[in-house]
């Protein structure tokens, strides 16, 4: 089966994407998120397997070689993230919908490649202070990260019009109300 639905979520990094994810994935047992891999390291708190597939540099660059991929991207310099063919042809053959939390460049790609059974969406920061304060109160990242992925983030929001959907991530609570109605009738058109 390889035209199942999919619903992408992007967003520069600190804009509530996550919480976004994990919200629409306790609520509806069809939809599956997709697992990206990523030749970073884990941060503490993350699984293989769960959080990300953990794949060492060489072993990224080989599966790129083998034409592994639906869309990988050198999302950091010498950071690969991507989506395994496999992985999602797996949540389609076991007719769900697969949930893509991955960057702007990544979203329009897996769009552009399923444009009709793809949903977009771009979750967007109230305002670059205000996400550059969440990307340093999670503590996560060091602030020279920090400024790198701030500069991502207005590149990625210039992009913003390209998506399906614009959500405002000011207040969380409206945030989830407004991609539930979103969501609910994406599921349901034939
Ligand atoms: P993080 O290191 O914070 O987990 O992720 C960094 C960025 O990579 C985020 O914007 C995340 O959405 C994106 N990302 C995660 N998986 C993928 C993927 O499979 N493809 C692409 N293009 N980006 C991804």
């Amino acid at each position: 089966m390889k035209d199942g639905k999919i619903i992408v979520l992007s967003a520069p990094s600190g804009s509530g994407k996550t919480t976004l994810v994990k919200h629409l994935l306790n609520k509806n047992s069809k939809l599956v998120f997709s697992i990206s891999a990523t030749s970073r390291t884990p941060r503490k708190n993350e699984i293989n397997g769960k959080d990300y597939h953990f794949l060492k540099k060489e072993s990224f660059i080989e599966a790129i070689r083998r034409k592994s991929f639906i869309e990988y991207e050198e999302v950091y310099e010498g950071i690969y993230y991507g989506t395994l063919k496999s992985e999602l042809f797996k949540i389609w053959e076991n007719k769900k919908i697969a949930v893509f939390d991955i960057d702007v460049e990544g979203g329009l790609n897996i769009k552009s490649q399923f444009t009709k059974n793809t949903l977009s969406i771009f979750i967007k920061p109230p305002s670059l202070s205000i996400l550059k304060d969440r990307l340093l109160k999670r503590k996560t990242d060091s602030k020279k990260n920090v400024e790198i992925r701030i500069s991502k983030a207005q590149k990625e929001i210039d992009q913003e019009n390209k998506f399906d959907h614009i959500i405002v991530n000011d207040d969380i609570s409206i945030a989830k109300l407004e991609l539930d109605k979103i969501v609910d009738d994406f599921i349901l058109k034939k």
